[in-house]
């Protein structure tokens, strides 16, 4: 990608070397003069001990030190916050063209693990999307795995990620993602999965037609860049993850779409430029 003398996004929340913290591990302090008391009475305390403990609550997050950034992460960040703007720049003149304000959502760069309103994730289970707080999380060591593990490298791989997880903000401000929830609560696992997939494809295909709007509107793109786009997008599919990580492939589990089908969404996107041309729910081939 040409990202020389870019416009970077102000959008982004670093929490790097922050980690959650638990709190109400353990005893509280009435509770340990309880089973103290128990104890003295000569009775066994053992069998108090869950009503003197509290659930592990994760109510903060702390940070002994600000983050030394190494060069190559520095390099990651402000690739991220030049995709993150070109993303705003794109969804701020679609969006109203459908009669949706585009609010710009926050990026938060985490390492390890973070605790977002949809709850504490680890770095492990990838990017992904709040919509409760309608923030986009991501540890950037997720590039290295999308480079080496999953055979995707080069910076519009990492952008395509990114581009991804703005699909899902924009499925939740024009109302797909509210109105997916609600139809998976009245169905079965099977159901519910096969819309999953179906949410996750549409993403994709959002993550094309951003690509569309840079690569005419602000020259984004370079050569090959559209095949890096399409690598990641194959390689993350949930075939070839669940393959590299259970060794076989169960089609029922899938909430993410397969390979082929992670390309062909991202393609239709790409081609068209328009949202309209994203309309998994109604299509009858994926
Ligand atoms: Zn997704």
């Amino acid at each position: 990608m040409d990202t020389e003398g870019r416009r970077r996004s102000g959008n982004i929340e670093d929490r790097r070397g922050m980690r959650p913290v638990r709190t109400g591990v353990g005893l509280s302090i009435g509770g340990v003069l309880f089973l103290v008391v128990l104890s003295l009475l000569g009775i066994n305390p053992l069998p108090f001990l869950g009503v003197a403990t509290k659930a592990p609550e994760v109510t903060m997050e702390q940070s002994s030190q600000p983050y030394q950034e190494s060069a190559q992460e520095a390099k990651l960040r402000e690739l991220t916050e030049v995709v993150l703007a070109d993303t705003e720049d794109a969804w701020n003149t679609l969006l109203p063209q459908y009669g949706v304000q585009y609010t710009e959502p926050t990026l938060v760069l985490f390492s390890g693990a973070v605790q977002s309103a949809c709850g504490t994730a680890e770095s492990a289970m990838g990017p992904f999307y709040c919509p409760l707080d309608q923030k986009v999380y991501i540890d950037m060591s997720f590039y290295n795995e999308l480079s080496q593990r999953f055979g995707a490298p080069g910076d519009f791989a990492q952008a395509y990620v990114i581009a991804h997880e703005i699909g899902h903000h924009v499925q939740n401000l024009v109302g797909t993602a509210e109105k997916v929830r609600a139809a998976q609560q009245r169905m079965g696992q099977a159901q519910a999965n096969e819309l999953s997939v179906r949410m996750e494809l549409q993403a994709d295909c959002y993550a094309g037609v951003w690509a569309n709007n840079a690569a005419r509107t602000r020259q984004l793109l370079e050569a090959g860049d559209v095949e890096e786009g399409l690598r990641a997008a194959s390689a993350i599919g949930d075939d070839r993850i669940q393959r590299e990580t259970q060794g076989r492939v169960v089609p029922d589990a899938f909430t993410h779409g397969s390979s082929e089908q992670r390309t062909r969404w991202f393609r239709r996107g790409l081609e068209s430029g328009k949202p309209e041309a994203c309309d998994t729910f109604g299509a009858q081939q994926l």
